[in-house]
């Protein structure tokens, strides 16, 4: 399996368009240790033709113009096949739009973010004007199932999704949360190819628990939730407010709290993504970036690619 990581920050990316904080300031005046990122987007291959994007980012355009892997190969083609949900989060199901010129895609997808998107927003139509465009799959967390291309061929690529929140996007209508699946809102994937490599792929997670341990210490990467590095982060830069959340509240495990509950995992390769603007750890010359390297982690940073 080949992961590239094609963004790796959180919503609103770094810097963010309407964000004066230190490390947002730091970069715009080309004084910051560290790098901007986009936001959070990953791709997968197995065969190195057919790739799969987790997530579809507001930055997807800007992305896949970055990444030769991703470029046509023929005069109307993509070497893009399909794309799983995680959740219908604006910064992951955006990107779906800006691959709307008439390419056949496979969609992956829980029942409840299909009719999130197809249902109650009728722009997403974009993505069904002609029969041969896109083609949705819906699975169901716990349940595995293999990636496939829009003519539904397997790309050899299996994954797992797992629920690890039943928050909702705002945007989607308490009349519409009633219907459907709380378990369906926001899941983490494990994804596993032919030869038994594993990657997790986690970019919001509210909770750790014990299975959840055990299930990273058999991946041999692990992308994790680096959003905030601490739980009043967002409060401490910018005050109270609307904005003005806990990480938890928002559904991020703290990294300083990962740090700590995940140092028994030892058999994956550990990367951060997901990081807002606003975390310390970004800057390269900071006592938190010093504490996580010192960990054994990584923090994702916009190009990386491997192979496992
Ligand atoms: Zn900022």
């Amino acid at each position: 399996m080949q992961v590239k990581i094609l963004g790796s920050a959180a919503g609103g990316g770094f810097p963010q368009w309407n964000c004066a904080c230190a490390n947002c300031r730091a970069v715009r005046a080309g004084t910051f240790q560290g790098k901007p990122r986009t936001q959070t987007q990953v791709a997968i291959t197995e065969d190195n033709l057919e790739w799969f994007l987790l997530g579809a980012s507001p930055d997807l355009r800007a992305q896949i113009e970055a990444t030769p892997e991703l470029h046509p190969r023929q005069e109307r083609h993509s070497p893009i096949a399909g794309i799983a949900l995680a959740n219908a989060d604006l910064d992951h199901v955006l990107g779906l739009l800006l691959l709307r010129e008439l390419q056949p895609l496979r969609i992956h997808s829980t029942a409840s973010v299909r009719r999130i998107l197809r249902e109650d927003n009728s722009m997403f139509g974009m993505l069904h004007r002609i029969p041969d465009q896109a083609k949705w799959t819906d699975f169901e967390s716990g349940e595995e199932f293999s990636l496939c291309n829009a003519q539904g061929e397997d790309s050899g690529l299996r994954c797992r999704a797992r629920s690890l929140s039943t928050h909702y996007p705002s945007y989607v209508t308490a009349e519409r949360q009633a219907q459907l699946s709380p378990g369906e809102a926001s899941l983490g994937f494990f994804i596993h190819s032919i030869s038994g490599a594993r990657l997790a792929y986690m970019p919001a997670a509210p909770q750790l628990n014990e299975t959840l341990l055990a299930e990273f210490e058999a991946c041999d990467v692990l992308l994790f939730d680096g959003t905030f590095w601490s739980n009043t982060e967002l409060i401490r830069v910018h005050g109270g407010g609307k904005i003005g959340q806990t990480a938890q509240q928002m559904g991020h495990v703290p990294v300083e709290d990962t740090l700590v509950k995940l140092a028994g995992v030892r058999r994956p390769r550990k990367i951060f993504l997901h990081i807002n603007n606003t975390n310390p750890m970004l800057n390269e010359a900071s006592p938190e970036h010093r504490q996580v390297r010192d960990a054994g982690w990584e923090i994702a940073e916009d190009g990386w690619q491997f192979t496992l």
